[in-house]
């Protein structure tokens, strides 16, 4: 047991650990190191999020920087103390408070005529509960602080904004919702809360892994993967769409290996699909299936998109999170059975999104069959025909090709237990054991891995978040627009 004084404070990040579940917060404090790094996407969201966070400190005028880094807390707090008490400042951003065991950097803590505002800024494009709960802390906090809040916002992304291609106005781009009642409702329960989680982090006795479907939600734990090391090869865990209560059953069952699931235990198609491949061994092969393949004649396109969706806008005409199609791949089979590749990508020095149509047209002149994986790539042509008018005609004449959508015909066809459970076409190597495996997504049941929209990849340089073009990575930079040859 800790005594009160070594428990480690809490804050905001911690907080929405702890609501979450114990163990995250518990090794957030005391097991770092057991974090899984996160992952491109992941960042790239966190890169997201910090360049909104830094657009935002323009949304109240004369806002003063608190710009201690978070390890000089304490400088931080006196700081805003110092300023909170001269008064001649209208807005504070990353203002520091300490009170009651949680240390806070509030985004904007703005003055004005109506009274003080308190603004949590996300790079969402609504508010979600959970935001709730990270206004709800703060707000608790500042006024333990002794210093009164008047209206509670939210400031998340306008995805109706159109981006006029100059700089970013935060008054566009964000949203300022009011949630003041809301947050002080949430807020009457922190302190009981922080009481909870500190009795627990001053026991100090490390929570068992309790998997469930609180690891992805609201967020996605970054210790799941060592919280899985404990299950077994062929764990439960992969099925898809297993609630918490059919998870508990099995628990109940000391079951926690597919294998051990009794075909007397009620399962869904899906699962029980999964259970029968696991438990034998082979694949699973619909009758049906060669008759679905039958409907791919040759020349048959293989294609398939990448985009970027950033969150703040690069091209003028686009608005946040639009998806922006810069590189397609098309894998070309031809009557004789012969293979060809052809693919377009962009330099990165303009919006790619006409060039990418008008080469795709191109590239799809001939085809008999348009073949997919997921309803991605349509949905991108339809957002091309608003966007182009010109190009709507010949893009319909695509759309109204023959297209075969394979994830469809995987799912209703053909299940192999090395998909574990997920029908993601993305692979990349096991953190621990030898060869290439189909991925496992974050989300089981969730399929968020199928749509390959790239978020911000755009780095943080300060205060007055300026535009970035995240086409302009090396790694696109490097490569090569290969026009419509095929591949030497
Ligand atoms: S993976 Fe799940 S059980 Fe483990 S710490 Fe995270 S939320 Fe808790």
């Amino acid at each position: 047991m800790n005594d009160a004084s070594s428990v480690p404070l809490l804050s905001k990040t911690r907080y929405a650990a702890g609501l979450q579940c114990a163990g995250r917060l518990y090794r957030m404090c005391f097991q770092p190191e057991l974090a899984t790094p996160p992952d491109a996407a992941q960042q790239a969201r966190f890169d997201a999020g910090t360049r909104v966070g830094e657009l935002a400190r323009n949304l109240r005028p004369g806002g003063v920087l608190i710009d201690e880094p978070f390890f000089r807390h304490d400088d931080a707090v006196a700081r805003t103390r110092a300023l909170l008490a001269n008064g001649a400042t209208s807005a504070i951003c990353e203002a520091g408070f300490t009170e009651a065991g949680v240390r806070i950097r509030a985004d904007i803590l703005s003055t004005s005529r109506d009274g003080r505002e308190l603004i949590e800024v996300k790079s969402s494009t609504s508010v979600k509960d959970e935001h709730l709960d990270d206004a709800a802390i703060q707000l608790a906090t500042i006024e333990a602080a002794g210093v009164s809040v008047d209206r509670v916002c939210i400031g998340h992304i306008n995805n109706a904004c159109v981006y006029q291609g100059d700089e970013y106005v935060p008054g566009k781009l964000l949203t300022v919702e009011d949630i003041t009642a809301k947050a002080r409702d949430v807020a009457a329960g922190v302190p009981a809360r922080i009481a909870t989680m500190r009795e627990m982090l001053a026991a100090n006795d490390a929570p068992e892994p309790d998997l469930g479907s609180h690891c992805h939600k609201p967020y996605d734990c970054e210790f799941y993967d060592y919280c899985r090391q404990g299950e077994p090869e062929w764990s439960i865990e992969e099925l898809p769409g297993l609630n918490d209560e059919r998870r508990r059953d099995l628990r109940v069952g000391e079951i926690r290996s597919i294998r051990d699931i009794p075909v007397t235990f009620r399962l869904s198609a899906a699962q029980q699909r999964v259970r029968d491949t696991v438990q034998s061994g082979r694949p699973y092969v619909s009758s049906a299936l060669l008759h679905d393949l039958a409907r791919i004649t040759s020349p048959a396109h293989f294609i398939d998109f990448e985009t970027v969706a950033p969150a703040l806008p690069i091209f003028a005409g686009t608005r946040p999170y639009q998806a922006q199609p810069f590189q397609w791949s098309d894998h070309v089979l031809h009557t004789d059975g012969s293979l060809d590749h052809y693919e377009f990508l962009a330099d990165g020095t303009a919006d790619p999104r006409r060039a990418f149509a008008e080469t795709l047209l191109d590239g799809l002149a001939g085809a008999a069959t348009i073949a997919v994986y997921s309803s991605f790539a349509r949905a991108r042509l339809h957002e091309l025909q608003v966007a182009f008018p010109d190009l709507a005609a010949p893009l319909q004449a695509v759309l109204d090709r023959s297209w075969v959508d394979l994830l469809k015909v995987v799912r209703d066809h053909y299940y192999h237990p090395e998909f574990r459970g997920s029908y993601s076409n993305q692979i990349r190597p096991p953190r621990s054991r030898g060869g290439l495996r189909i991925q496992r997504p974050r989300h089981p049941g969730r399929g968020g891995r199928l749509s390959r929209v790239h978020g911000d990849r755009q780095p943080s340089d300060g205060p007055g978040a300026s535009r970035r073009n995240p086409l302009q990575s090396p790694r696109l930079l490097r490569a090569r627009h290969r026009g419509h040859g095929p591949d030497p």
